[in-house]
This record gives C-alpha cells, sequence and structure tokens, in this order.
C-alpha cells in the first residue's frame, strides 16, 4: 500500500490538482473494521479515494483503504493529524473522539454526520433524552446513579428490567437483564457498577425487531432503504430479512418514525434505525447508528445503491442513489465465530461452501486476524425470488451437512 506522504492521492489534495474519481473528495473514516471495508469496495467502484484511522495494523479496511493511519480514533492530536490528509471525515463506528470533531469542526473540518450527532449517539442515554424531546416513541427509561435509582426503575418500570452502559455499547455488550429486584445487584455489577453510567429501560415486549436505513445528503434529501426485519442472536444481530414480512401500515410507521428521528440529527449520510414493533402495532425506537450497519448490508446485492455507496454519496455531495431493492426478497445471515481459534474457523468454512453451492447466495469474508466466539467474522446474503424461497435456501445452507462432502 502507498506512504501517504508519497502517493498521488496526497499530492493531488495538496495541490489542488483534481482527482479523477466520480468525487475528488478524500473520504477519511475513523474506524476500519468490517463496515469500513464494505465502504472502501464502494469507493473503489466509483474511484473515490478513501483514507481510514484504525488501531489494528491488519484491521479489515486495511488492504482495500487509499491509506491506513494506524492509530487510536480516541486520541485528539491523532485524529487531528489524521483529518488534515482528508476532505471529509465520517464514521464506522460511533465511540470516537466526539469533543476532538467538535473542536475540528469549529476550524473548518468537514465532518459528517456532524460531530454533534455523534456526541449524542454514543451516549445511549443522551440520545434517549435527545429522541424523547423530539417526541419520539421511545420504551420509559430513567438514568442510575446508585442502588436505589435502580431499585426506584424496578418499581415504575415493572421486571424483567433493561439495565444499559451509557458508552461503548455494541452488540449487546453494555445491557444486563435483571428478571426481578433480587437480579438487580448482580446485573448492576456485570455492567460494573455505576462509575461508567447507566441507565434503565422499560422492557419493550415486541413481537417483531425492525430496521430502517435513512439517507440524508448534503443538500439535506431525505431517502429511506425498505423496512427490514432484525433477528437477534444472544443480542447480537444474527440474521435480516428485507424486506420485513409486516402489513404495509406498519412499514410506513416505522418508516415515518426513522424519518423523524433522522430529521432530529444533524448531518449527512447513511443512519440506522433500530425499532420496537409490540403486538398492538406500536413502533418504539431501540437506538440509531449514524454510519451503515449490518441491517443493511444486503443492500450490496439487493438494492440500487447499497447503503456503503449512499453513505460514500452523502458525506462528499454527490446526489443520493435508488434505495429501492432490485430484488423481491434478501436474507443476510451473519457469520458469528462458533468456537475460538482453528475450531472456530471449521465451522465457518463449512457454511461458506454450502452457501457457495446456492445460487443467488453471496459471501463476504471480512479477513479478520483472529476468530472470537460471537466475533462477525462475515456474512452471506441470499437473494431471490421471494422470501419464502431465500428463507428455504438460507435454511438448507445451515442444516445440509449431508451434502457437505459432495
Ligand atoms: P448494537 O450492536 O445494535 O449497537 P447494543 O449493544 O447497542 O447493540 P441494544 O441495541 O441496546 O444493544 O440492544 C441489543 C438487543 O437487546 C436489542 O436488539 C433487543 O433485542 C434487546 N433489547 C434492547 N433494549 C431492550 C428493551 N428495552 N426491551 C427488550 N429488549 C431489548
Ligand atoms: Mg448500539
Ligand atoms: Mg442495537
Amino acid at each position: 500500500m502507498a506512504d501517504i506522504q508519497d502517493s498521488s492521492l496526497y499530492i493531488k489534495k495538496e495541490s489542488g490538482e483534481a482527482v479523477h474519481g466520480l468525487s475528488e473528495t478524500v473520504v477519511g473514516v475513523l474506524g476500519g473494521g468490517q463496515l469500513g471495508r464494505m465502504l472502501c469496495q464502494a469507493a473503489s467502484q466509483m474511484a473515490i479515494k478513501v483514507v481510514i484511522l484504525d488501531p489494528l495494523e491488519n484491521c479489515p479496511a486495511n488492504t482495500l483503504a487509499d491509506y491506513h493511519m494506524v492509530g487510536s480514533y480516541n486520541d485528539s492530536a491523532t485524529v487531528e493529524e489524521f483529518s488534515k490528509r482528508c476532505g471529509v471525515v465520517t464514521v464506522e463506528i460511533e465511540h470516537v473522539d466526539a469533543a476532538t470533531l467538535e473542536k475540528l469542526e469549529q476550524q473548518g473540518v468537514n465532518c459528517q454526520p456532524k460531530a454533534s450527532t455523534i456526541r449524542i449517539i454514543q451516549d445511549k442515554y443522551l440520545q434517549k433524552v435527545h429522541f424523547s424531546k423530539h417526541d419520539i416513541p421511545l420504551p420509559e427509561f430513567m438514568q442510575l446513579n446508585d442502588i436505589e435509582s435502580a431499585r426506584r426503575a424496578g418499581d415504575q418500570f415493572g421486571y424483567p428490567l433493561m439495565l444499559k452502559s451509557r458508552k461503548l455499547a455494541y452488540d449487546g455488550r453494555g445491557n444486563a437483564v435483571a428478571k426481578s429486584e433480587k437480579e438487580l445487584d448482580s446485573a448492576l455489577n456485570a455492567l460494573g457498577g455505576f462509575s461508567h453510567g447507566l441507565y434503565a429501560e422499560k422492557w419493550a415486549p415486541f413481537v417483531k425487531e425492525l430496521a430502517v436505513i435513512v439517507a440524508r445528503g448534503r443538500d439535506e434529501s431525505i431517502s429511506c432503504y425498505p423496512v427490514v426485519e432484525t433477528m437477534h442472536r444472544e443480542n447480537i444481530c444474527h440474521i435480516v430479512k428485507a424486506p420485513a414480512n409486516v402489513p404495509w401500515k406498519i412499514m410506513k410507521h416505522a418508516t415515518d418514525v426513522a424519518c423523524r428521528a433522522v430529521s432530529s440529527l444533524e448531518g449527512a449520510g447513511v443512519f440506522a434505525v433500530e425499532l420496537f414493533l409490540t403486538a398492538d402495532g406500536q413502533i418504539l425506537l431501540n437506538e440509531v447508528a449514524p454510519r451503515p450497519h449490518n441491517s443493511g448490508h444486503h443492500t450490496i446485492e439487493s438494492c440500487f445503491t447499497s447503503q456503503y455507496e449512499q453513505h460514500l454519496r452523502a458525506v462528499v455531495g454527490l446526489p443520493l442513489g435508488d434505495p429501492s431493492m432490485k430484488t423481491p426478497a434478501a436474507m443476510m445471515y451473519n457469520i458469528l465465530g462458533e468456537a475460538e481459534g482453528e475450531p472456530g474457523f471449521i465451522i465457518a468454512h463449512q457454511i461458506i461452501k454450502r452457501a457457495l453451492k446456492i445460487p443467488g447466495a453471496n459471501v463476504h469474508w471480512y479477513d479478520k486476524p483472529e476468530m472470537r466466539k460471537q466475533r462477525k467474522m462475515g456474512h452471506i446474503t441470499i437473494v431471490g425470488p421471494s422470501l419464502g424461497i431465500v428463507e428455504s435456501q438460507l435454511m438448507s445452507m445451515l442444516t445440509q451437512e449431508s451434502t457437505d462432502n459432495q
């Protein structure tokens, strides 16, 4: 990979010469995980230059980025140095140094979405306060400072009670459920006590979890992807069905809530809105991610414009593309680590071998250096003529051990 100091990319940017892609804006991405990797793949199609900042030398986006600065997206000086190399700074993870982004914005650095959005979203309690101020329907919530406040939350919201860390949460790490008052202590301990900031949420009795990706361009234009259903395994997104199998009225309601939520945040990019659907047709917002999202992986094969291309178009100021589906149905299956090390790779490769024989199945492998239990290692999207057909293909991929040796 080219060194940034020597690369034509850097020289062109510094000299003001045009870069001959769809946009001459160099996109700087904080984070180089699988989302960063897929952003790089979309950027390559449009010949848009992407530079990434990630502490891991061999992170998933490393080999695909035009330049990888190895360093922490939580270190102020590093983020500042990185920003000098970008025409626009964006994120593939929200757990970045928001205060530095706010400072850089004041100095004229273009951050999309805006630093204010990252600051609100990275603190799930602040996020809830923000959305409740904007009349977005949410499960009730309460800040927790001590065991008495946790008991009060239990009295007010009932049990099971969801306890959450305010910051650094992902894949359900940072969530603990207390089934009764007796379990409050152990649930609070599992989250490391009160020092890092906790809050409580009323249990959402959902019948389905839905998600909507909303894109907003630099010109404030808004575009929504079809509503999908997300299914979780141990709090981790595992399977996504596109479109969601819900009545048209629910689709419209979910899309309205998602659009209103995103309209309350500043900046361009794609935003993923996670929602709960209750038995009586209520939609409650769970959380928003200010970036491409696991629930939108399927868009690479199933939509006219993938969420990754859309994010790039949005942040560099190109017109938004068509988010509608070009296939009637798609299902995405996350390949999660089943075991540590080699045994985990063997299980993953068995599934991949079966997927390669299925028409309409597309395998993505993130090239993560280590296999760990429950880690997102790759995903498979199957597209087809109906959800029923795609679902049966997925089931055969997951169960058809008898054909493994053919
Ligand atoms: P992500 O990887 O999506 O960022 P996260 O760690 O931020 O996850 P949440 O999205 O808050 O965690 O919760 C993970 C899952 O836990 C949800 O998708 C849902 O299945 C369940 N969950 C969260 N909040 C509630 C709630 N209030 N009531 C019932 N279930 C909930
Ligand atoms: Mg989250
Ligand atoms: Mg979530």
